[in-house]
This record gives structure tokens, C-alpha cells and sequence, in this order.
């Protein structure tokens, strides 16, 4: 008795989708500096945390972060509460 089992199903791991989104970030930031030689407009996050690699495709190059939501928020929030925070521990 032969039996065909056609019915294909995807039994792997499912991707990571940070991962994935990062890996599709770059392929794409690659693809575009071969397509327009524009490689100043690559960036890397500068958050420590994040390090992701994006494409500035504002028209000055003033893009800071891979993500205004996500790390420019969280930088715009560490640096309120640093500077609202007590000074404390200075030994001027
Ligand atoms: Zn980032």
C-alpha cells in the first residue's frame, strides 16, 4: 500500500521576527547602496542596546535612529530623566 502524503506542512522552527526584520533591514539597505551608491545614508542605531542598521532616506541625512518609536522615545526618556534626576554621589 502506497499512500502520498501531499500535504506539505511546515514543521520547522518559525523565524524569529526580530531577527528576520533586522536580516530584511539590511538586505535592503544593501541592495539600495548598490542601486544608488548612496552608502552615507546606511546608518547603525547608535543605541547600545539596538545596533540595528537602517536607511536614511531623509533628504538632509539628519535620521538618527533605526526607529523615531522605538529607540529615538527611549533615548528621548533616558535623557529627561537623567537630566531631572538629583544630583547625587558628585564630590565637586
Ligand atoms: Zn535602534
Amino acid at each position: 500500500m502506497a499512500s502520498h502524503n501531499n500535504a506539505r506542512r511546515r514543521t520547522g522552527p518559525s523565524p524569529l521576527p526580530g531577527a528576520s526584520r533586522a536580516l530584511a533591514t539590511l538586505v535592503v539597505a544593501l541592495a539600495t547602496v548598490l542601486i544608488t551608491g548612496e552608502v552615507e545614508r546606511v546608518k547603525r542605531c547608535p543605541a547600545e542596546d539596538c545596533g540595528w542598521v537602517f536607511w536614511d532616506s531623509t533628504k538632509n541625512r539628519s535620521r538618527r535612529w533605526c526607529s523615531m518609536q522605538v529607540c529615538g522615545n527611549r533615548n528621548k526618556a533616558r535623557t529627561f530623566a537623567s537630566r531631572n534626576r538629583p544630583s547625587q554621589g558628585r564630590t565637586a
